[in-house]
């Protein structure tokens, strides 16, 4: 079991503390949304707790504290530096890697990456509802549209258009064919469009 990190997102400590027998994590550019800043990370060790300490226009201090295990600094470094940007979502997401240290620049941008296809797959496993896994089950391959939390795009059988899924509503809604309603009004309506596809097919091989 992972164990505690306790974080700071933004630390204002005393400057003096910062650089002393540290090691160099990186350096990256934070993304504040209407501005980039620049962060140096840094690792502390004592004989029984790790520390990440930031050094940057507007932060310095701890930012990030474990228990010590016998992992090495690297790995260390990387857990503790999860925690920061998970910490950070909504406020601040590093943009780019600078400077590489005892984590490289590769190293940070694959965390960086995998934190967020994580938050991703949390986003849309939170937001599954339902009607979702009844689309799902139907086969029509219900995706989330990105526009708004409760809002899916899912095929429409036997067409080359989306119907629509609210999550909050637990309702399908299709504009082109005007059919709306909940969990159990979509299985008839994925049922009577499948049931004319096949008359229709009949019809051709007739
Ligand atoms: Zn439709």
């Amino acid at each position: 079991m992972e164990r505690k990190i306790q974080v700071t997102p933004w630390p204002h400590e005393d400057r003096g503390r910062t650089l002393t027998g540290t090691t160099m994590v990186c350096t990256y550019l934070l993304d504040v949304f209407v501005d980039a800043i620049e962060e140096t990370l840094l690792l502390h060790r004592t004989k029984d707790q790790d520390e990440l300490l930031i050094a940057s226009e507007f932060c310095c201090g701890v930012a990030a504290t474990k228990a010590r295990d016998r992992e090495g600094p690297a790995e260390a470094a990387v857990k503790l530096t999860g925690a920061l940007i998970r910490s950070r979502v909504g406020f601040g997401w590093p943009s780019k890697c600078l400077i590489g240290g005892i984590v490289g620049r590769e190293q940070f941008h694959k965390l960086v990456a995998d934190i967020r296809a994580e938050l991703e797959a949390n986003r849309r496993q939170q937001m599954k509802t339902r009607i979702v896994e009844v689309a799902d089950e139907l086969g029509l391959y219900p995706a989330p549209s990105g526009n708004k939390p409760a809002h899916w795009t899912a095929t429409c059988p036997g067409t080359n258009h989306l119907l629509y899924l609210d999550t909050n509503r637990e309702q399908f809604y299709c504009g082109y064919c005007r059919r709306k309603g909940g969990r159990f009004e979509l299985g008839q309506f994925v049922a009577d469009r499948r049931g004319r596809d096949m008359s229709r097919n009949r019809a051709y091989r007739c």
